[in-house]
């Protein structure tokens, strides 16, 4: 087993993961329908049941705000998740080409064991991940498995580690699939569930003694990935956002955490930005406030200031939902 980070480790790394890794997968939740009720869904009460599409924090209503997310984190990939993403198949097939002509790595999740006909519909997905709702009936995916197998699609399993299912480990093996456990995410919409069923919660996720012997067990299967909780904010998001923060104008400071640091004004933004255009100042624009260097000159400051705009230093997230981390006055 190679060991990664934050407790992670693997035997078999599915391509989707390596660029999860990197921070470079975009991930496009494609609808909040859904048939199942798995007790550590972890799908929030805002998206679960409503057929919305965010890529990533940014609420998809066209294409173009795909493309546009695709473009701030420089996506090399896309994870195409719900709700049941096979809800929504022609959706799923229009996002599916778009990705495949900007050469991008697609992998899908689904919880239905889908048919020839519909899994010959996705042929030009990469890596199919099969998640059987909480672990029940994990033989009705052996043949979808193996179809997409002949399809060309890399196939396998991703389950939470709620609890030991022998025969997940005896299909995977059978069937040259991969297994991705995840360690079990805790949040505010699964959190009663999960603790009403005996789980121990630490911090955000289930951690014990038995939950480490559950992933144990999982490791006879040949093509095995344990991902951590703590994997998905140390690796997998933290590269992201540092990914999205470089993509911006140099003027904006970049963190370790992969946060920005700049100066916002707030007021007047038409005058403001009269005001920056005639200092030469860079600037971003946005529909609440305007955006500029942290380490703007002080009698440029002053100037704005005079003209009644507030000003403030701020660190954010590079995300296209801009949320402060930080805001100071100045
Ligand atoms: S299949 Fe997925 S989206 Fe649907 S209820 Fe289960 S965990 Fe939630």
């Amino acid at each position: 087993m190679r060991r990664i980070e934050a407790g992670s480790y693997y035997s078999y790394l599915p391509e989707g993961c390596k660029l999860c890794r990197k921070g470079a997968k975009l991930v496009l939740f494609v609808t909040g329908f859904c048939n199942n009720k798995c007790f550590y869904c972890p799908v929030s009460k805002a998206k679960f049941g409503k057929d919305v599409v965010y890529a990533n924090e940014r609420e998809v209503k066209s294409v173009r705000d795909f493309l546009e997310e695709v473009e701030l984190m420089g996506a090399e990939g896309i994870a195409i998740t719900g709700g049941e993403p096979l809800l929504k198949l022609e959706r799923v097939r229009e996002f599916v080409s778009i990705a495949k002509k900007l050469d991008m790595h697609v992998h899908l999740y689904t919880a239905i064991p889908a048919d020839e006909e519909k899994l010959r519909k996705l042929s030009a997905v990469d890596e199919i991940r099969f998640h059987p709702p909480e672990l029940k009936s994990p033989d009705a995916y052996v043949e979808p498995i193996k179809i997409s197998k002949k399809l060309g699609m890399d196939a396998g399993f991703e389950i939470p580690a709620i609890r030991f299912e022998k025969r997940i480990v005896e299909i995977v093996n059978e069937t040259n699939a991969f297994l991705n456990v995840n360690q079990l995410e805790v949040s505010e919409s699964n959190w009663k569930h999960v603790v009403e069923r005996g789980y121990s919660v630490k911090d955000y996720y289930v951690e014990s003694q038995d939950s480490r012997g559950v992933v144990k067990k999982y490791e006879n299967a040949n093509k095995f990935h344990y991902c951590s909780a703590r994997f998905k904010d140390v690796a997998q998001f933290r590269r992201r956002l540092i990914r999205m923060a470089m993509n911006h104008p140099e003027f904006y400071a970049v963190t370790r955490d992969g946060t920005i640091i700049c100066c916002r004004i707030e007021g007047d933004l038409d005058l403001a930005e009269r005001i920056l255009s005639d200092w030469g100042v860079e600037y971003l624009r946005f529909e609440d406030c305007i955006e500029t260097s942290a380490d703007i000159k002080v009698e440029i400051r002053e100037a704005l200031k005079s003209e009644g705009l507030k000003l403030s230093l701020v660190e954010r997230y590079p995300t296209s939902n801009r949320v402060v981390v930080e805001l100071i006055e100045i």
